[in-house]
């Protein structure tokens, strides 16, 4: 995948939900999906860093994105239906999730791991990506060709020490890939989904959890989009239940 080349206008027509849009991969996600073609929803939770991208995306002449508000530490089963209620009668179907949204919680051996952060990990890591394509299956059925996208981590797929309740919400989120990827695998194919893991990317969650660490040594966002674009466009057509890595 790290080869692979898109086509400019690969994703033209598509509507895509990122979420976590304002920051780090999910903004340069949000931004290269539009530049190919894509009507992106940029869902976070700091409006400024939102209308940022937002202002970015129009100013590049792309397709005009939308904002959709919302913190994933909060936000009850409501919120998010009130989320695909807007999509459904702004554009009638969704074509892809990119979710992308995440806390990295505190690096502490399980002993020691506050009660409190890890409640608050699961709701925003685990329990707001299962909210939200809970509320937005019936927009993805009305497209013909739909992909989810899960973001885990190394350290959803192989535990090590001190990464608490990220670990573990990385390794919930894996199985909510697998899980979804066998429910939709019916007659009708139209939606895939698997889990993509970006590898070391340099972001502000990387720097905390390796403050240590020399940033420029790890690629850029932009370095591990042919991934992020080839699973949301239509030459990943098939590709489900998958887990990926961007490179
Ligand atoms: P990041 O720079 O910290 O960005 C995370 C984004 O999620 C930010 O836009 C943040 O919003 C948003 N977010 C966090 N809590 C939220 C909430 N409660 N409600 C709504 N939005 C919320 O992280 P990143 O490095 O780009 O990570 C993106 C994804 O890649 C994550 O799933 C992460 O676990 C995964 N990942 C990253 C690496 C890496 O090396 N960077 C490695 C493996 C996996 P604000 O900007 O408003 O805080």
């Amino acid at each position: 995948m790290q080869d692979y080349s898109a086509p400019a206008d690969l994703l033209k027509n598509r509507i895509i939900l990122v979420t976590g849009a304002g920051d780090g991969i999910g903004r340069c996600a949000a931004k290269t999906y539009a530049a190919h073609g894509a009507t992106v929803i940029l869902l976070g939770r700091t409006i400024s860093k939102l209308e940022a991208i937002y202002d970015e995306i129009e100013a590049a002449g792309y397709p005009q994105p939308a904002i959709v508000p919302l913190n994933l530490d909060g936000a009850v089963a409501k919120d998010y239906e009130d989320v695909a209620m807007t999509i459904e009668e702004s554009f009638g179907r969704l074509d892809g999730i990119l979710h992308n949204a995440a806390l990295l919680g505190q690096r502490t051996p399980v002993e020691m791991y506050d009660p409190a952060t890890w409640d608050q990990i699961m709701r925003v890591n685990v329990t707001a990506p299962f909210l939200l394509t809970r509320a937005l299956i019936p927009a993805l059925r009305q497209s013909s060709d739909a992909s989810i996208v899960f973001t885990s981590s190394s350290v959803g797929r192989k535990a090590k020490a001190y990464w608490g309740a990220y670990s573990v919400s990385k390794f919930a989120l894996e199985g909510l890939s697998q899980l979804l990827a066998d429910e939709l695998d019916d007659e009708r194919h139209n939606v895939r989904v698997n889990s993509l893991n970006p590898g070391a990317t340099r972001t502000n969650m990387r720097a905390h959890a390796y403050p240590a660490e020399n940033p420029a040594s790890n690629p850029t966002p932009e370095d591990i989009m042919p991934a992020y674009l080839y699973l949301m466009g239509p030459d990943s057509a098939g590709v489900t239940g998958q887990q990926l890595d961007a490179r």
